[in-house]
């Protein structure tokens, strides 16, 4: 950390400063120039904040040189971090693709939309069961009762499922069930809930915050490993702004600024990020193009009845089509999207909650 004093700072207030930096249990160098003191504040700062030195007697500014995330950054760890994830990895070469409804709505649609899926080439199946909602009284998930058609599907296809957690009350459930639980854009900054899932060695997959910064962002990752739980990947899911003919807009520098900041796998959600099905496929490519890991894509067998989200929902066709194109784009840049998985492993699974238990 620079703690960079006022020109007219007085040799009395640098002092100050450094009793100060001292106190923090933090070492000091001192460098004197003409005009402006400098003063390095050297040792563990990542639990030290700013603005403790900020208001200081004297001071003009302080900047950081290491990063306020230790654990997610690549400065600590310069090796990407590639997760197993049943048969495929994350955030190695391959390019990985999760799809399915943006909720699960009836046994018949999961199990049609997984086939669908997976024939098409994804990886992984999505379907929310526990839906944020941002009116009380739109359809908030089918709960339970979708966790059970998700893991029939699950056995049926032998895709990995990927579900999103609102709560620390719906942890045991889903840690037991779900292949990796998805942290939404809502939750991304809560804490608790973080907290938490840093408990569990669950794979993660952490939305970005509607309004949130990169470094928001990883601080959030942080608390998952901070807890012990390494296995965290982060989804770029569009953020807000003054644009109004998308829901959101897509951020693709977040994908190589991440790449740069953080060893975590990185992947785009071009569903939400466009909110419209007729641009999904453009930005998905965009996102491989940039480096990007993967994609998580929400496909519906009948967007125009859908319960959420049809209008950003790729039907299963549309969604093939970008599956090859976007395999294309990776070959471009010497990876691939991962290959099929050995399915006889979920074969074992039990399809009913209540025989697992
Ligand atoms: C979703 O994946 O359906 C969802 C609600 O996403 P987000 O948290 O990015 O809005
Ligand atoms: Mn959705």
């Amino acid at each position: 950390m620079m703690i960079i004093m006022k020109t007219n700072a007085t040799p009395q207030q640098v002092e100050d400063v450094v009793e100060h930096v001292k106190a923090a249990g933090l070492s000091v160098h001192l460098s004197q120039g003409v005009e402006q003191t400098i003063i390095g504040a050297i040792g563990e700062t990542h639990s030290i904040p700013v603005d403790r030195f900020e208001g200081l007697d004297g001071v003009e500014m302080v900047k950081r040189i290491t990063q306020p995330f230790k654990l997610c950054s690549r400065q600590f760890h310069p090796e990407n971090s590639i997760f197993p994830l049943d048969g495929f990895t994350v955030g190695g070469d391959e390019i990985v693709v999760i799809a399915g409804p943006c909720s699960v709505e009836s046994r018949s649609q999961i199990i049609e939309t997984a086939h669908a899926v997976k024939e098409a080439g994804a990886h992984a199946l999505r379907g929310g069961i526990f839906k944020p909602r941002t009116s009380p009284y739109s359809f908030q998930g089918l709960g339970e009762e979708g966790l059970e058609y998700l893991v029939e599907a699950r056995q049926q296809t032998g895709l990995p499922i990927v579900a999103e957690i609102m709560s620390q009350n719906q942890l045991d459930l889903m840690v037991k069930h779900v292949d990796v639980l998805q942290v939404g854009a809502r939750n991304m900054q809560n804490f608790n809930l973080l907290r938490s899932l840093g408990e569990t060695q669950a794979a993660v997959l952490l939305k970005r915050g509607l309004s949130a910064t990169i470094e928001e962002w990883l601080m959030s990752a942080e608390y998952i490993l901070a807890g012990g739980n390494k296995q965290v990947m982060l989804c770029e899911r569009g953020i807000r702004t003054y644009e109004t003919t998308t829901r959101n807009t897509t951020d693709i520098n977040a994908i190589p600024v991440l790449k740069n900041l953080t060893h975590l796998p990185v992947i785009l959600d071009p569903s939400h990020s466009t909110g419209h099905a007729d641009y999904v496929s453009a930005v998905a490519r965009a996102a491989i193009a940039a480096g990007a890991d993967g994609l998580i894509v929400e496909v519906h067998p009948d967007p125009a009845h859908a319960v959420s989200d049809g209008k950003q929902s790729l039907k299963p066709e549309k969604f093939a089509e970008m599956v090859r194109q976007v395999g294309q784009i990776a070959q471009i840049l010497g990876r691939n999207l991962a290959s099929a998985r050995d399915h006889s492993l979920f074969l074992e699974k039990p399809v009913v909650l209540s025989e697992k238990e």
